[in-house]
């Protein structure tokens, strides 16, 4: 007769022995990892982190995170020290890889039940993944009319894109879209340009903000290259100028823009701008652009109301693992009314407490983050703590932040910690440039428009930016 029950004191004290291995193994990584980065980087990413199985045959060992990001994270930034740190201590070790942990407290039991404590969510979630932006159009493929809510701030602006959509260059040229900030003005000509796109290839469809359109134009003249830039500009045929208003009052830019725009115009070729106000009261532009941008049609974009801002956050979560209470979206609806870019950024926030926190977000902890949110600049923090806490958290040093270093992986932490002196110390663009890198200010906005665009887009790049804001306010 079989005797089962010793069978599985003899599995139960394989676990264990497994367990406790395990355990003191890894213990012993982590004490080695931790003197060697920040403290703080420290109890982010590996604090919570487990070795949660070893197949002895690869010579692999299997290092568990508790989510995605934290996952993809270790993965890229800390395995030659994880790896260096295991084979050293355990030398069967060849090889590791990384897995999410289920936030059940994880079952160790080794390779037969594996299955069962890990999470294979990673292949579903890509939040690592950075939009890729059309270099040809420069557009942005997760612009679209799919998940662009109409409503009645937006019925007219939304209605007369659809008309040019479907007639390119015929109906109302130039389309004029006017709104405040984070109503929805780059994300409607971003997803037009998709659609026209979509509609035929041989449609060829150019996206620039007017700042990069600026750039061009300082840049051809004072290269003696304006041949190219007219090339670049004439030969299309749609134009999609963003935030327009930023044109007025630079001389050489608006007069070729002014030509640019006849020559298109007179082509038939489709012009689509946008502004934060309508044409006429832009104060430096001249007159005669002014009346130019009003020969076609132009319609404003105004505040959403409660039922489309609630529309809104509804189709912002569809595609998330976590659920959030009705009640919530219902009270961020109720609370945010002015900006769907901040509607969207309090969302987010709340699904990176419940997600990557494990906190149940109540009425009193939403409360919490709006505050936090709203009156983020009642606390004194200066630029040096913003750097700092930045450098730290990317493990570069803060010369690399400050001085003009080219680094392809400085190139985010710069432009995050850029945008987070503007958007935390209201610092003016000339001036962070000057503090990182001795840029120039037109690279500080571009910086700053760069992630206020992707921040919303791209859930990597937004827990990032959250963890560095909880890491300025909380030190
Ligand atoms: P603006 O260019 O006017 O400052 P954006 O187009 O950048 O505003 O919009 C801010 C954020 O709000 C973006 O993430 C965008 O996707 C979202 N958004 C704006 N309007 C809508 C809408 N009608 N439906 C869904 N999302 C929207
Ligand atoms: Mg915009």
């Amino acid at each position: 007769m079989i005797n089962f029950e010793t069978i599985n004191a003899a599995v139960d004290n394989k676990n264990n022995k497994f367990i406790m291995e395990s355990k003191n193994l890894w213990n012993a990584v982590l004490g080695e990892i931790e003197l060697q980065i920040s403290k703080p980087n420290f109890l982010t990413w590996l604090k919570n982190s487990e070795l949660v199985e070893k197949k002895e045959k690869e010579g692999l060992a299997l290092v568990g995170l508790p989510n995605n990001f934290a996952k993809e994270w270790v993965k890229n930034r800390y395995h030659k020290l994880i790896l260096g740190s295991l084979r050293a201590l355990d030398s069967s070790i060849k090889s590791v890889d990384y897995v999410v942990k289920t936030q059940n407290p994880v079952v160790l039991v080794p390779s037969l039940n594996a299955k069962k404590s890990l999470s294979v969510s990673s292949e579903i979630q890509p939040s690592l993944v950075e939009s890729r932006i059309d270099p040809k159009t420069n557009l942005n493929p997760r612009y679209s009319f799919k998940n662009f809510i109409v409503g009645s701030s937006n019925d007219l602006a939304y209605a007369a894109m659809q008309a040019v959509i479907k007639e390119v260059g015929v109906k109302y040229n130039p389309l004029f879209i006017y709104g405040g900030v984070g109503l929805g003005k780059t994300h409607l000509l971003q997803a037009a340009g998709n659609a026209i796109c979509e509609k035929s290839e041989k449609i060829r469809v150019l996206y620039i903000s007017s700042e990069k359109f600026i750039n061009d134009v300082v840049w051809a003249i004072r290269n003696k290259r304006t041949d190219d830039m007219k090339k670049k500009y004439r030969d299309v045929d749609v134009l999609i100028i963003d935030d327009i208003q930023f044109i007025g009052g630079k001389t050489a830019t608006e007069l070729e823009f002014f030509y640019t725009f006849n020559a298109l115009y007179e082509k038939n070729k489709q012009i689509i701008l946008s502004s934060d106000r309508p044409p006429a009261a832009i104060p430096t532009l001249e007159e005669r652009l002014k009346s130019r941008f009003q020969v076609g049609m132009v319609a404003d974009i105004g505040y959403p109301d409660y039922e489309m801002r609630l529309a809104i956050l509804k189709t912002k979560i569809q595609n998330q693992e976590t659920h959030i209470d009705e009640k919530i979206l219902e009270q961020i609806a109720a609370k945010i009314q002015k900006n769907i870019r901040e509607l969207e950024g309090i969302l987010n926030k709340v699904i990176f407490y419940q997600q990557y926190k494990n906190e149940k977000i109540d009425t009193k902890k939403l409360e919490e983050i709006i505050n936090e949110t709203i009156q983020v600049s009642a606390k004194n923090i200066t630029a040096n703590e913003i750097i700092k806490t930045v450098a730290d958290f990317f493990e570069i040093s803060q010369s690399d932040l400050t001085e003009r270093s080219r680094k392809r992986e400085i190139v985010e932490p710069r432009q995050i910690a850029m945008f987070l002196l503007r958007e935390l110390l209201k610092l003016s663009y000339p001036h962070i440039g000057e503090r990182l890198g001795k840029r120039d200010h037109t690279t500080a906005i571009h910086a700053y428009e760069k992630i206020s665009r992707e921040i919303n887009q791209n859930p990597g790049l937004n827990q990032k930016i959250l963890m560095i804001r909880e890491r300025v306010y909380k030190t």
